[in-house]
């Protein structure tokens, strides 16, 4: 008897033991991403990031993959295309960004107010493109960013909040040192971004969309975060063909295909593509 009341108090104690083992890893890990969460705040960053960078800063030391953040960015548009792209996105589920450009006529006013409203991303991308006037001097760039602003916001009833530089931020078409308008762009409080995967649509000789799809996963290996570049122009019909095959491998990758918004770090040197 006095062997079977002690069994009856030794096992329920094992089994205490034996349960906090077994879960102390578990504990650990809420414990690390919990203080992560808390620094994240005490340095200031925005609570929407906040998920993203615990996950991808606290787990990977541990061994659990990484938040891997790709970002879908089409430049120069509207375009005829759109609507085809805006389908294929709607198709997935996903939701990109568009760098765009004062586009004329009632069907592009149509566009920018369907990218806004299927909850894409709309950003600034000059008001013409056209590099000799929009990287004349500052006075220029500025009065160029400002009539992008003032037409786009007209066009869909959305004030775009962020930019990308037409040619990239570093890019070799200004002759002036660009810092002078990333400066500009900073006082009024406008982040920029630049990409890391190009999909290689840019080219006269225009590749399929087999092709344009497979430079853009074979850019995007190696790479946590990816900003993909791509256009919207009429010419370049076979960046929609591509598509559908760069988000189903962008997802097979374990990549979560998200839009551009203010919380997304500015450009930074991995961001860069010269
Ligand atoms: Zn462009």
């Amino acid at each position: 008897m006095r062997l079977l009341g002690l069994i009856l108090v030794i096992l329920p104690l094992f089994t205490f033991i034996f349960k906090y083992e077994a879960s102390s890893d578990e504990a650990y890990l809420s414990e690390m991403l919990l203080s992560s969460r808390t620094e994240n705040i005490v340095n200031g960053e925005s609570a929407s990031d906040l998920n993203i960078t615990a996950l991808a800063g606290t787990l990977t030391q541990t061994g659990i993959p990484a938040v891997k953040r790709a970002y879908l960015t089409f430049d120069d548009g509207p375009s005829v295309n759109t609507d085809r792209i805006l389908d294929i996105l709607k198709m997935y589920g996903v939701k990109a960004t568009f760098f765009v450009n004062n586009k004329k006529g009632d069907e592009n006013i149509l566009r920018y107010q369907r990218i806004v409203s299927e909850g894409h991303t709309i950003g600034l991308h000059s008001s013409d493109h056209v590099y000799r006037s929009v990287y004349k001097d500052e006075q220029s760039f500025l009065t160029d960013y400002l009539n992008n602003q003032a037409y786009v916001a007209a066009a869909c009833g959305v004030t775009p909040v962020i930019y990308r530089f037409p040619g990239g931020s570093d890019n070799l078409v200004s002759k002036k040192d660009t810092s002078c308008y990333i400066n500009i762009l900073n006082s009024l409080g406008i982040p920029y971004y630049d990409w890391n995967v190009y999909v290689g649509d840019a080219v006269k000789n225009i590749l399929s969309g087999e092709a344009l799809a497979a430079n853009a996963l074979a850019g995007c290996a190696g790479k946590n975060d990816v900003m993909i570049l791509m256009h919207d122009l009429p010419e370049k019909t076979t960046t929609a063909d591509a598509l559908p095959a760069i988000i189903e491998g962008l997802t097979r990758m374990g990549y979560v295909i998200l839009p551009v918004d203010t919380a997304v770090p500015s450009t930074t040197p991995v961001f860069h593509f010269k």
